[in-house]
C-alpha cells in the first residue's frame, strides 16, 4: 500500500527532540509555550492564554540517558528518566514552563525534581481530584482549574475572559472531532489506515497549535477516506496500557502485522479525553469540570465512575473488538495495577488477551512478533 501523504511530516515531528515546530512558531508569534507531561492536561486554558500546550513524552527510544541518572532512580520507567534528560540537555530550553498531572507518584516526584533543575522555567503540578463521584469534586476541580488559569495568565501576560476560553473549547472540540473521525477509521475500516500512521497523526498535536493540526487532521482524514486497501483477515483488539510512556512505533506495526487490527486503544488519552464535545454555552471552567468527572475515557490514571471491570467490557463492545492487548510500560504502577484488575474481568468474561511490556530503547521485536502470533492463532483457531 502507497503511504500516505502525512506520515512522513508526521514521523519527523514526532522524532524531532529539539521541538523546531515550537521554536519556529515562538520566533514567529513571539509567544510563550508550556510543556506538559502526558495524559490529562486542560489545553483548552492554555490555549485561552495565549500560550502553546507543548506534549513533552521523553526521547521515544532516540536518547542516551546519562544526566537524569543522578537526579532519579535507575528503577523508574524510561519516560522520566528521558524527560528529565532531554531538559538537562538542554532540548527544552525553549519552553517557559512545564505542568505536571497527578497520574502517579513517579510523575509527581518528577515535579519537585523540575522545579529544583530549572529555576527558569514556571512549574505547575495541578491536581485532580480521585474521588469523581463526591460532589465536592466539582466545587474542588473548578477551583483548580481557576488557579492554574491564574498562574498561566501570570506567565503569559494574557488575561483570560470567558469568550476566549470558550473559543478555545469550540477550537479543541474541532480538533476532538476530527480524531474521531481518525479512530471511526480504525473501527469500521482498519485496512486503510495502520494504527502505527493514526498514532503519528494524533501525536502531531504535541507539537502543533490546535489551529494547525486541525488542518493537518483535515488533510490527512480526507486522504485516508479517499483511499481504497484490502481488508486482512486480521482480528480486532483493544491496546490497554500505554498512556503515558510512549510504545516505540515498531511495536505498533508489529502488532498489526503479526495479524491484529488495533480498533480502540489508551495511547495519547489525553487528546481524546473526553467521550463527547464540551458544551460552549455555559460557564467554560465548570464545562470542562464536569466533562472531565462525568465525560471522561477509562484510564488508569482516573479513578473512573463505572467499576473497571464494567468498563473494559463496555469498551470491548463498543470497539467491537475480540481481545485484549496489554501493553504496558516496564515499572509503570498504575497500568501493571490495573492489569490485574482487568484481566479479571475478561476471564470471567471469556474474553483472550495477552500482555506485553515494553520500554523506549527497546530494539529487537522479533519475541513480541511471535507472542502475537500465537495470541492470533489460538483466537482464530480457539
Ligand atoms: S509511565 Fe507510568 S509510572 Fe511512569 S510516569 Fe507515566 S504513569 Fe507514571
Amino acid at each position: 500500500m502507497q503511504q500516505l501523504d502525512f506520515i512522513g511530516p508526521a514521523r519527523d515531528l514526532a522524532e524531532d527532540l529539539s521541538f523546531s515546530y515550537v521554536a519556529r512558531w515562538k520566533e514567529e508569534t513571539g509567544g510563550r509555550a508550556i510543556g506538559h507531561f502526558p495524559v490529562y492536561v486542560p489545553q483548552e486554558v492554555i490555549h485561552a492564554a495565549e500560550l502553546l500546550p507543548v506534549g513533552v513524552m521523553g526521547g521515544w527510544g532516540l536518547l542516551e540517558v546519562d544526566y537524569a541518572d543522578s537526579r532519579v532512580q535507575s528503577f523508574v520507567c524510561s519516560i522520566t528518566r528521558s524527560t528529565l534528560e532531554l531538559g538537562l540537555t538542554g532540548k527544552l530550553d525553549l519552553l517557559d514552563g512545564m505542568i505536571f498531572t497527578d497520574i502517579c507518584d513517579v510523575a509527581r516526584n518528577l515535579s519537585g525534581v523540575w522545579a529544583r533543575n530549572f529555576p527558569q522555567m514556571q512549574v505547575e503540578y495541578l491536581h485532580l481530584p480521585q474521588n469523581v463521584t463526591s460532589e465536592a469534586s466539582a466545587v474542588y476541580l473548578k477551583r483548580e482549574l481557576e488557579r492554574l488559569k491564574g498562574r498561566l495568565e501570570r506567565l503569559s501576560g494574557v488575561e483570560v475572559d470567558e469568550d476566549s476560553l470558550q473559543e478555545s473549547i469550540g477550537l479543541y472540540n474541532q480538533q476532538r472531532e476530527l480524531l474521531e473521525r481518525v479512530y471511526k477509521i480504525r473501527r469500521e475500516t482498519p485496512w486503510l489506515l495502520p494504527a502505527h500512521d493514526a498514532y503519528l497523526l494524533v501525536r502531531a498535536a504535541a507539537h502543533m497549535p490546535v489551529e494547525d493540526h486541525i488542518g493537518f487532521l483535515r488533510r490527512a482524514v480526507e486522504e485516508v477516506e479517499g483511499r481504497s486497501a484490502k481488508a486482512r483477515d486480521n482480528i480486532r483488539v483493544l491496546l490497554m496500557g500505554p498512556f503515558c510512556e510512549q510504545p516505540p512505533l515498531e511495536l505498533l506495526k508489529i502488532v498489526e502485522e503479526a495479524g491484529c487490527y488495533v480498533v480502540d486503544d489508551e495511547l495519547l488519552p489525553g487528546y481524546r479525553w473526553y467521550t463527547s464535545s464540551v458544551p460552549t454555552d455555559g460557564n467554560a471552567l465548570e464545562s470542562l469540570t464536569q466533562s472531565y468527572l462525568e465525560r471522561a475515557r477509562l484510564s488508569s490514571v482516573r479513578f473512573p465512575k463505572k467499576r473497571r471491570r464494567e468498563a473494559i467490557l463496555d469498551w470491548l463492545k463498543e470497539a467491537g473488538a475480540s481481545g485484549v492487548l496489554f501493553c504496558s510500560a516496564k515499572f509503570c504502577e498504575p497500568a501493571l495495577y490495573d492489569y490485574v484488575l482487568y484481566k479479571e474481568a475478561l476471564e470471567a468474561a471469556d474474553v483472550p488477551y495477552m500482555h506485553l511490556e515494553f520500554e523506549e530503547k527497546m530494539s529487537t521485536f522479533e519475541s513480541v512478533r511471535m507472542q502475537v502470533e500465537t495470541f492470533v492463532e489460538s483466537i482464530l483457531f480457539a
